[in-house]
């Protein structure tokens, strides 16, 4: 075997020794033997969704200890290649993370999809382990072409990616109401996680302008609204209940919550997307997003079993497919 260069030397190494960790042929890690052993206790074994490494300039070290401090066995960390939304992580920062903390972190991969290289860079990330997109949260329309592009090439890799919906100017993949049905019936086998302020705002059939308070409406949420069509109809649509937008949408009306979650207790995610330090908000207005959702759900979930769903097997079915 011959290299043409040591770049080429070093990343052919990377890949095989990636593969070779995860058996012959580069198969996936089984996950069903840590879901089956969180089982025994929902609590002490939850998937997060949505953490990121650099969120307000938290260490690979403190990411793991709010982890640890949440009841968070493993994590979903998503990078954001671009800053767009103020937090600037590489993907090279989540694979280094990953290889550290190997029964931890669960890579997921994102970069500047304007550039003409990103289908080529993101199998790149594919072949070095990473298992998904995200967060995809850039100052595009929904309906560009480079936002279906990305979507169509995790729908060919069999993988997630997670997208912060966020109307109005200056957000990020505008059009949810307009734009995300299409690629869900041209695309069945990539699962869609929505994240952020427009996605769940459409918790409710009304939905303010986002410039009149329709990125956290408050208030009685009126039956009928767009999530719990598309929940309903696309199995392969999952909800990011991560951050402000969630909590706030999943808070503002109890009775209306408890009856979403039992329509649709396979597609919820619990998540944090907090960037606190030691799960208890100290570097953030004295509030944890991962204790505050865990304390709301613990009391509103129906059974024992939906939470199961939503704290572990909802997040591995999204990483996996249906295959497992
Ligand atoms: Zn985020
Ligand atoms: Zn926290």
């Amino acid at each position: 075997m011959s290299f043409r260069s040591r770049r080429e030397f070093l990343t052919a190494s990377a890949c095989g020794a990636i593969l070779a960790s995860r058996g012959m042929g580069g198969q996936e890690p089984d996950s069903s033997a840590s879901v089956s052993e969180a089982s025994a206790d929902v609590a002490a074994k939850k998937v997060d969704c949505h953490l990121h490494i650099n969120h307000f300039d938290r260490s690979i070290d403190d990411t793991i200890a709010h982890m640890d401090a949440t009841g968070t066995d493993k994590a979903f960390v998503l990078p954001l290649e671009t800053g767009e939304g103020g937090v600037l992580l590489r993907a090279e920062t989540v694979l280094h993370a990953w290889h550290q903390h190997p029964d931890r972190i669960i890579p997921f991969c994102q970069t500047d999809i304007r550039r003409d290289d990103v289908l080529q860079r993101v199998r790149a990330y594919h072949l070095l382990g990473c298992r998904g997109v995200g967060e995809q949260k850039e100052h595009l329309p929904l309906s560009d072409r480079r936002v279906e592009a990305i979507i169509a090439l995790c729908d060919e890799l069999n993988w997630p990616i997670t997208i912060h919906f966020q109307d109005g100017a200056n957000g990020y993949n505008q059009g949810l109401a307009e734009h995300l049905e299409r690629y869900l019936k041209r695309y069945r086998q990539v699962r869609i996680i929505g994240h952020a302020q427009t996605w769940w705002a459409n918790i409710s059939a009304d939905v303010p302008p986002p410039d009149r308070g329709g990125l956290y409406p408050k208030g009685p949420v009126k039956p009928g609204g767009l999530l719990d069509r598309l929940l309903g109809e696309y199995p392969n649509l999952y909800a990011d209940m991560s951050a402000g937008s969630g909590f706030n949408a999943l808070s503002r009306d109890e009775e209306f919550t408890a009856g979403f979650i039992d329509r649709h207790p396979d597609q919820l995610l619990f998540g944090s997307d907090c960037p606190c330090r030691d799960g208890r908000g100290a570097n953030f207005k004295g509030q944890c997003y991962a204790t505050q959702l865990q304390s709301f759900l613990e009391r509103i979930v129906s059974t024992r079993e939906n939470l199961q769903k939503i704290y572990v097997d909802n997040a591995m079915r999204a990483l996996n497919g249906n295959e497992d």
